[in-house]
């Protein structure tokens, strides 16, 4: 079965007037690669599997083709339980592709709730139960903790789609996942999308896919050479504390600056540190209450120039202002390292990202050379001398 022929033009896609309308609005000139190439294929209703480098607009590659599925199935509209559930790894990422479904969705009049941990459980229960929820945006843990008390299922359930898929099907989320997984028809339509996916981990997700249209734009893991990578050596903490605190204003200065500490004790000593120093900025970590998140986020996309945060943020958030990207610490592995850098250089944008690194990071030195020697980045001699 050979895929369907890649679309250049949002014309020559089957959507009606309505949604053309809307991208048209979005002021989308035309498709990007991994929307020429998966949305043709979602249309024709094979399940997908769609690896795209960070920022090349693989949202809408799932939303749109979704949207337009559900208009297929507007005659089991009596029923109960979304046509569609889109899943994904953290809370601020669901608020965030709700966002954008409502966008697109109010044109249709179709019914989207979004249902992620720390929002209040009664609230999204009703609202799935009475608003008949045709779309259904959420993270795994919550909705299993819905539908087990039964304020929803997914027996009508015929297109799934997991973004950040191989973060999904990683360790911590694997079970959940599959319980999900499992639980939705099987004559359903399923859609994976990341811009990373280690072998190990496409072999899980595949048990999800049948038969799937298998795109992949670049190399799979390859960083976004939008984002110019600096990488500084340091010779301990205090030269990453005094390097930040010297250059930080002028980056503010340039674009939102999104500052990654790994652990969420540090994270907050590092905000608390810079606030002492009159930086104005916000923190975001996993332990904080879940309205303090989203407060802090919302503040971030409008008027602060400064995030701290832990890897939380690392997957997905689509920020258009972010120019920097810090790593104050290094990543934990080659692909958490992709995803942080790729919070800048969306949509075709620029950005630069520094990655402070020590002689303690040797394992990651490897990685790093490989990576940015595959998008054409400069190389430091400290970093290739570490990785020897
Ligand atoms: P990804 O999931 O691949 O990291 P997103 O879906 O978050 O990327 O999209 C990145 C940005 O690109 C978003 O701000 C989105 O609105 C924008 N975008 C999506 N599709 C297009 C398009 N066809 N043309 C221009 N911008 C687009
Ligand atoms: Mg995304």
């Amino acid at each position: 079965l050979n895929p369907p022929k890649p679309v250049c033009s949002f014309a020559h896609f089957s959507f009606d007037k309505a949604l053309l309308e809307a991208i048209r609005k979005s002021e989308f000139e035309h498709p990007t690669p991994i929307q020429s190439l998966a949305i043709p294929a979602a249309l024709s209703g094979r399940d997908v599997l769609g690896i795209a480098k960070t920022g090349s607009g693989k949202t809408a590659a799932y939303l749109w083709p979704a949207i337009v599925h559900i208009m297929h199935q507007s005659d089991l509209k009596e029923d109960e339980g979304p046509i569609a559930l889109i899943v994904v790894p953290t809370r601020e990422l669901a608020i965030q592709v709700y966002t954008e479904a409502k966008r697109f969705c109010k044109v249709y009049n179709i019914n989207v709730v979004c249902a992620y941990g720390g929002g209040s459980k009664w609230e999204q229960a009703n609202e799935l139960k009475n608003e008949g929820a045709e779309l259904v945006i959420c993270t795994p843990g919550r909705i299993i903790d819905l539908v087990k008390m039964e304020a929803t299922n997914f027996l009508r359930t015929t297109f799934l789609v997991f973004d950040e898929a191989d973060r999904m099907f990683d360790m911590g989320f694997e079970a959940q996942v599959k319980s999900i997984s499992d639980h939705v028809r099987s004559d359903r339509q399923c859609l994976m999308f990341s811009a990373t996916f280690k072998q190990k981990v496409e072999r899980l997700a595949r048990d999800a896919l049948c038969d799937p249209v298998r795109i992949v734009q670049g190399e799979i893991g390859e960083a976004n050479a939008d984002v110019e990578q600096k990488m500084l050596l340091m010779s301990n903490q205090e030269a990453k504390w005094n390097w930040l605190t010297s250059n930080l204003v002028k980056f503010a200065s340039l674009g939102k600056v999104l500052i990654f500490v790994t652990k969420k004790l540090d994270s907050e000593e590092v905000a608390r540190k810079l606030k002492l120093r009159d930086f104005n900025l916000v923190l975001l970590h996993g332990d904080m209450l879940q309205a303090e998140r989203n407060e802090h986020l919302l503040l971030f996309r409008k008027n602060i120039q400064i995030m701290v945060a832990t890897d939380v943020a690392a997957r997905g958030l689509d920020i258009a202002e972010i120019r920097t990207v810090i790593n104050y610490d290094m990543a934990r592995d080659i692909d958490t390292h992709v995803h942080r850098i790729g919070r800048t250089g969306r949509a075709g944008n620029k950005g630069t990202a520094y990655t402070l690194f020590t002689d303690k990071d040797a394992e990651m030195a490897g990685h790093l050379v490989k990576n940015l020697e595959s998008v054409g980045q400069d190389v430091p001699q400290e970093l290739m001398k570490l990785a020897l």
